[in-house]
């Protein structure tokens, strides 16, 4: 499968980056007001991560 930029046509492989999802800041939320000491865990937990695309040619953002 070849990945091409809809936006400038760049076919080199889109940068990932990891970002915290909407459910992994209500979870951080409620561990910061309940249990301090685990309010850590949303960021290592990949259930809390979602995967954002950003081309490797213009930086616009993929999918
Ligand atoms: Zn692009």
């Amino acid at each position: 499968m070849t990945f091409q930029c809809v936006h400038c046509g760049t076919v080199n492989p889109p940068h990932v980056k990891k970002r915290m999802s909407g459910a992994g800041w209500a979870l951080f939320i409620v561990l910061l007001l309940f249990c301090i000491p685990l309010c850590w865990l949303p960021f290592v937990l990949d259930g809390c991560q979602e995967n954002e695309y950003l081309c490797s040619g213009c930086g616009i953002k993929l999918g």
